[in-house]
């Protein structure tokens, strides 16, 4: 984001960077955004991130020969750690491992360990970090049986501080395979940690629907907004009021991620590495198959940030060339439909499926 600031002439950031709440200024005084995706830092930032996103998760189901294609919305899990509380929502919960049913009046309790002294906290922090190796011999394993397998992948926090992913899958219906084939091969991928040489896996739960994007058109937009929703959840650190029981497995987590190696050559002591920071997590939030000479890429056009803030610059400055100094309030007409149809079908949602 921050090397929009690269190709900015001063004098225009100004309106690029209008709406956001903390833009930040340049060497070269030009305000840029502070391209943050978290809602409670900036409200204007991650709107743009998020419709920016639904408009390239769009584009990979919709903007394309559907009919030729299977999609699947697929959700990988972390191994277990040791045994957290299980607190609900909402509604009624299964027992908890300690014991009692808890409501969501608990909620100080959810995803907490029920024994703190057993727990391994090294050991997820170590999962998040090499979450990303994971997530990368998955999908080669996956295309190794699927060739035409593309993907947009969304990386949740649970509760217990620990990264879990949801990909919204394609795959060409002359090969589509059953949804639990895809979901085996998946989760039973495994991986190897450049840091410490262990073995890497997913945890037993794994879930994998398939579905049709021609025909039953609500319910594609039922699966992709489920998959939304979770872009713009803040993490775990950045909530408001943190009950002290959440606050002291959080420590914890840290703690075990400032002393963790977070690659070959790192000294912990001495590392300013984020991923110390965040719970040893150093992946995007929000990522999907990139286009290459052999391989369309998810979206069907080939829309990327990258293209998107082009096409923002790109507009603004012929806005500028063709009415004086009036300032542009609005986004780029072509974007801006993008991101209101995104918005109108993938925001308003509830979580029952139609
Ligand atoms: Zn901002
Ligand atoms: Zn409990
Ligand atoms: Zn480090």
């Amino acid at each position: 984001m921050r090397a929009d600031s690269e190709t900015i002439e001063p004098g225009k950031a100004d309106v690029l960077a209008r709406g956001c709440s903390s833009p930040i200024k340049t060497a070269t005084g030009v305000w840029v955004r502070c391209g943050s995706r978290i809602k409670s830092k900036c409200a204007s930032c991650a709107e743009l991130y998020r419709g920016d996103w639904a408009a390239i998760a769009r584009s990979g189901v919709f903007d394309g020969p559907v009919e030729r294609y299977r999609f699947y919305l697929l959700t990988l899990t972390a191994p277990s750690f040791g045994r957290v509380h299980r607190v609900p929502r909402s509604g009624p919960a299964p027992r908890c491992g300690c014991g009692s049913a808890h409501s969501a009046a608990d909620a100080a309790l959810r995803g907490v360990p029920l024994d703190p002294a057993q727990y391994d906290y090294a050991g997820q922090v170590a999962w998040n970090r090499d979450a990303g190796v994971l997530w990368d011999r998955t999908r080669r394993r996956l295309r190794d049986r699927w060739d035409s397998l593309e993907y947009f992948i969304v990386r949740e926090w649970q509760d217990r501080g620990v990264l879990h992913v949801h990909a919204i899958v394609r795959v060409a219906r002359v090969e589509a395979p059953p949804a639990e084939r895809l979901r085996d091969a998946a989760r039973t991928a495994t991986a190897v940690s450049k840091v410490d040489g262990s073995v890497v896996e997913w945890g037993a739960q794994a879930q994998c629907d398939a579905f049709r994007a021609d025909g039953d058109g609500a319910k594609t937009i039922w699966y992709l907004s489920k998959a939304l929703n979770y872009v713009l959840k803040d993490v775990a650190t950045d909530a408001g009021e943190v009950p002290v029981e959440v606050w002291r497995h959080q420590v914890a987590l840290g703690d075990a991620a400032r002393r963790m190696r977070c690659s070959g050559v790192c000294e912990p002591q001495n590392c300013s590495s984020l991923v110390h920071k965040r719970f040893g997590s150093r992946s995007q939030v929000v990522s999907a198959s990139r286009r290459t000479k052999h391989r369309p890429g998810w979206s069907f056009t080939g829309l990327t940030r990258t293209v998107q803030r082009r096409l923002r610059r790109e507009w603004w400055e012929s806005q500028q060339s063709g009415a004086g100094d009036a300032s542009p309030t609005v986004a780029p007409a072509p974007l801006e439909g993008l991101a209101a149809r995104s918005r109108r079908e993938l925001v308003a949602r509830g979580w029952a499926a139609p």
